[in-house]
């Protein structure tokens, strides 16, 4: 058996581990990464990155389609468009193939040695690899367990057949022309948008009261109005009960407890992501947990010394740019620097149509942690870009210590809106209070003018309501 040793070992090369790679070998760690798929994890390969090209091809179409109609009003006609999911799939690939290049070439630039197979804890400072030339023997002294997540499935609606997960989705040579979507959250309603606008008949169904429960009532409104003038069904407090008996509807128990069946080309199972804690060995380990995921102190330390773990592995939130902070901050502890996780604030953005973006505390939370709160919202009817863009559904909403000003939260809904989550977030990062966006000069026509207009809102001045 082959052995190497190395300062640093990170098991799975998702957006966690590649990024903690890559910082560590920048600052002269010898690191090795292990990878049992493909360079890029997740997010790049069946995650972020393909998703939002399918909803990119989707947002192409649908606009398309609707200057035939007659009803895009403006002023540009075109004949009827045709879609080839085959070939939307296949530039779709084509962006994944650059990123995961991409990400291979950066850890090579690094110093970061690559391995690709399986990794499974042999004790705590050993893995053994499976690799396609046999058994490779690691020893390190730091390891860093970054294993990431996968799709969570339903006793009653197994994976397989016309039973898919968000892969499967996300690699269709034809748009289904029913498809049922279990579980109206990030993956069901990105997807599930994206495949009605492509042509398909779609019902949601949602076991809680509303869609994405995770966000406030008022940022999901225009998204639930949006899903009816898109023809989508959404059937809420509902729950899936499983294949009908011929294998062409979901049997769904409804609100009232009646029974109802959803006629489905495919049905989609989108019910929230698992971490992945078995198959590396876990067992030859002493780890806490804290429910199904492996439970990390502000240092992503384990409860075992010299082993972190980073991303998905590590429970909610479970987004690509919170395992990237991580294992950013964990190379640089490992290379000796003082650090912790002291971050004010993790964006999240559902691109949904409207997009949704909230970044710290709602007007709710924030009155439910006991804080007196200043509100400022401006509505994108009255944001001349949002007129431009089609897109004057939403709102940008400021929420402030009513003492100081000191901005806890901004959330915003609305076309394109997923490009304001960095300035939303380096307000909270900086500390900002409302005068201090009040007082930056947003430029003309853009839709971030709405974040100003919110804060001088809040303050009571606001200039365009
Ligand atoms: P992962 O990306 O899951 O990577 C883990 C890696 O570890 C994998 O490559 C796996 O092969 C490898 N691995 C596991 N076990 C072993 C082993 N024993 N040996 C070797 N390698 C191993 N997040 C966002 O922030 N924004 C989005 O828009 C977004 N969209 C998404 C859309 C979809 C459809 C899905 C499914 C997810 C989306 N996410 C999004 C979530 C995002 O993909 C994850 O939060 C992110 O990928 C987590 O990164 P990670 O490094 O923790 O794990
Ligand atoms: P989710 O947690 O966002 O949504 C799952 C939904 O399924 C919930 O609303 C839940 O109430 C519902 N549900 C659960 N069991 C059900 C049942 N039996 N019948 C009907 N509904 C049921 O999970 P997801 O959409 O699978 O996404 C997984 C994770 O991936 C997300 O939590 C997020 O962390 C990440 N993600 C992020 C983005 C983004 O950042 N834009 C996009 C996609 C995925």
């Amino acid at each position: 058996m082959k052995e190497i040793s190395c300062r640093l070992l990170v098991i799975g090369a998702g957006p966690g581990g590649y990024v903690c790679a890559i910082r560590a070998g920048q600052l002269g760690v010898d690191t090795v990464i292990v990878e049992m798929a493909k360079p890029g994890g997740t997010c790049l390969n069946v995650g972020c990155i393909p998703s939002k090209a399918l909803i990119r091809a989707a947002d192409e179409f649908a606009l398309a389609a609707a200057m035939a109609a007659g009803t895009g009003h403006i002023g540009i006609s075109v004949a009827e468009p045709k879609i080839d999911l085959a070939r939307t799939v296949a530039w779709k690939d084509g962006i994944v193939g650059r990123l995961t290049s991409g990400v291979a070439g950066l850890l090579k630039k690094a110093g970061v040695k690559i391995v690709l197979g399986r990794a499974a804890f042999r004790d705590g400072k050993t893995v053994e690899v499976e690799t396609e030339t046999g058994q490779q023997l690691i020893r390190a002294e730091n390891v860093v367990i970054a294993t990431g997540s996968v799709s969570a499935e339903l006793p009653a609606l197994p994976l397989g057949g016309n039973v898919i997960s968000s892969t499967e989705a996300l690699a269709l040579a034809k748009v289904p022309g029913k498809l049922a979507v279990v579980g109206g959250g990030y993956i069901g309603l990105e997807l599930g948008t994206a495949f009605a606008k492509m042509g398909a008949k779609v019902t949601i169904v949602e076991a809680m009261e509303r869609i994405l429960p995770q966000y406030d009532a008022e940022l999901t409104r225009p998204v639930a109005r949006r899903l009816g003038d898109l023809g989508i069904t959404v059937l809420t407090s509902a729950k899936a009960k499983g294949l009908a008996a011929k294998g062409d509807a979901l049997v769904v128990e409804r609100a009232d407890g009646k029974d109802e069946r959803i006629a489905s080309d495919k049905v989609l199972v989108t019910v929230g992501r698992l971490p992945v804690t078995e198959g590396w060995g876990r067992e030859e380990l002493v780890l806490d947990m804290d429910g199904r995921s492996i439970r990390i102190d502000e240092q992503c330390r384990t409860s075992m010394r010299g082993i972190y773990a980073i991303g998905d592995v590590t429970g909610e939130p479970m987004l690509a740019h919170r395992a990237m902070a991580q294992g950013e901050m964990v190379a640089e502890i490992v290379a000796g620097h003082r650090r912790a996780w002291d971050k004010r604030c993790i964006p999240a953005v559902c691109f949904t149509d409207p997009e949704i973006v909230s970044v710290g505390l709602s007007p709710e939370a924030a009155r439910a942690a006991g804080k007196q709160v200043k509100v400022g919202q401006f509505p994108l009817s009255a944001n001349g870009r949002a007129m431009t863009l089609g897109g004057e559904a939403g709102f940008v909403r400021v929420v402030a210590r009513a003492d100081n000003h000191l901005v806890l939260g901004i959330q915003a809904v609305g076309t394109a809106v997923s490009e304001l989550a960095a300035a939303f977030a380096l307000a909270i990062e900086m500390g900002a209070r409302l005068e201090d966006i009040a007082g930056t000069i947003h430029a003309h026509p853009t839709q971030g003018e709405g974040f100003q207009e919110a804060a001088f809102k809040a303050l009571g001045l606001a200039l365009h309501v």
